[in-house]
């Protein structure tokens, strides 16, 4: 994108915040570390002691408030925001409250430093402060066609990888997780990705944990490995993207009893996936893949919800899960990543990023579904 349609890309999504924002009553939005803050403006704030916040005005102004040494790093657009970089010497707390003005509800982003909503709270007594996410959450969770293009280019770049490990191209044998999960790492920088997030890497029972966290566990002949891995591809206008992925190989041929509960989660997850069409509400995708494996005499095994959406963050609304009755609209994209987990034994999961569209469910990953063979 040229530099004036990103600057019309910001200033448009600062004006649906605004439109928010009045139907919320909230006067002032604060946004600092974490997603929201280079989804609205194209710059991510330091995670350090010293306070960086894009103060908005509902009726005003955008001020992005930074460190002095940190002023060159911002690309400026006067056209979306001002900037008020602050010395050593200043106190960045009353410069904020002073472009809040005497805001009587501030919406503050959700990942902000909880030491800074302290001292805010402390200057702004009569201001009743918010979780900004109730004023992003929605507009970040429907995604833009450039938005999507860019999460189809990430989870493109994590499926040559998975198709890799399933052709047997990255050696697991006699290999610890930890090292096959450092591989993993680097294949993510290679294909493009800025940042690693994530690469699990679970042998044999070690599966049956979720999150497990790869170790100095060596790989063995004839087991199975889970590998669940992703990183964010950060674009030109400052704004990055995640990809996130889950597929299990067998080396060698699996025993029956896994193959038959491999076979249980496939038709599982291509059910939820088939299921996730606009106006469905989340928890029906979630309820579709559970009640194959439930049927299976698995559901007690099927520990967690079934996906979470993605973007900015890796995880992030909505939430496909039981009692979220929210309709999945055009442009959310999520993950669809159910699991059986049988502790002390093994276990599996299959996980694809899916967007919802006019058309049907877009599946964003498109490796090869099935339990991949591999030699030892
Ligand atoms: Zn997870
Ligand atoms: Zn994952
Ligand atoms: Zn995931």
């Amino acid at each position: 994108m040229d530099p004036s349609s990103l600057t019309s890309m910001f200033a448009s999504r600062l004006a649906r915040a605004r439109t928010m924002m009045e139907s919320h009553g909230v006067d002032v939005m604060l946004l600092s570390v974490g997603a929201d803050l280079p989804y609205f403006c194209g710059y991510e704030a330091m995670p350090l002691e010293r306070l960086t916040m894009l103060v908005v005005q509902r009726d005003g102004d955008a001020t992005l408030v930074v460190p002095g040494l940190e002023a060159p790093r911002v690309v400026e657009r006067p056209d979306v925001f001002s900037m008020r970089p602050w010395a050593e010497t200043e106190d960045p707390i009353a410069i904020v409250a002073g472009l809040a003005g005497p805001a009587s509800t501030a919406a503050i982003g959700d990942h902000t430093w909880a030491g800074f909503l302290v001292d805010l709270h402390a200057v702004m007594p009569s201001t009743e402060f918010r979780r900004a996410s109730t004023i992003t959450s929605p507009i970040r969770s429907v995604k833009e066609p450039d938005e999507i293009s860019r999460l189809r280019v990430a989870s493109a770049a994590v499926d040559r990888i998975a198709s890799r490990l399933q052709a047997g191209e990255i050696p697991l044998v006699g290999r610890t997780e930890a090292d096959v999960s450092a591989e993993l790492g680097r294949q993510i920088i290679e294909e493009g990705h800025d940042r690693v997030n994530f690469a699990i890497v679970a042998a044999g029972e070690n599966a049956a944990s979720p999150h497990h966290e790869p170790g100095a566990r060596v790989i063995r002949d004839g087991e199975s490995v889970l590998c669940d891995f992703g990183g964010t591809m950060i674009g030109p206008d400052g704004v990055g993207y995640c990809s996130d992925i889950t597929r299990c190989v067998s080396i060698g041929e699996p025993p029956t009893e896994f193959a038959e509960l491999y076979d249980v989660l496939v038709e599982a997850q291509r059910a939820s996936v088939e299921a996730a069409t606009v106006g469905t509400p989340c928890q029906e995708v979630d309820r579709v893949g559970r009640s194959l494996i439930t049927d299976a005499g698995l559901g007690d095994f099927f520990v967690h919800r079934t996906g979470h959406g993605i973007g900015v963050e890796a995880h992030e609304d909505p939430y496909i899960v039981e009692g979220n009755e929210t309709p999945l609209v055009a442009g959310h994209a999520f993950s669809v990543e159910p699991g059986i987990y049988i502790p002390g034994r093994w276990g599996a999961r299959l996980e694809d990023i899916v967007v919802a569209s006019a058309d049907g469910p877009d599946p964003l990953n498109l490796v090869d579904h099935s339990l991949a063979v591999v030699e030892s």
